[in-house]
């Protein structure tokens, strides 16, 4: 465990504070679909594991939701999401 007694983590990308097991730096967030769903991506890397990337997804009536990708697997599902929404608009 990364124990840090002051405020910063000590890997300077990482957005947590406090003591902390998973350092994550948050990428983006956005309130969607008629402002029912808070979306999130995030980079995220537990003590002594690879980075990875992290969706997520609340909604008032749903548990939150997490799902860890690889890399090339984020890139995937967004070059998918951007040709979704050229179809969508289409
Ligand atoms: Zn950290």
């Amino acid at each position: 465990m990364t124990a840090t007694t002051n405020d910063e983590c000590v890997l300077k990308w990482c957005n947590e504070a406090g003591e902390h097991r998973t350092h994550r730096q948050y990428v983006m967030s956005s309130v969607c679909w008629h402002r029912t769903w808070l979306v999130g991506v995030n980079v995220a890397q537990p003590e002594g594991e690879p980075r990875r990337v992290e969706f997520t997804a609340a909604s008032r009536w749903a548990a939150p939701v997490a799902v860890t990708l690889q890399p090339d697997e984020a890139e995937a599902v967004g070059q998918a999401l951007i040709e979704a929404a050229a179809r969508a608009t289409r």
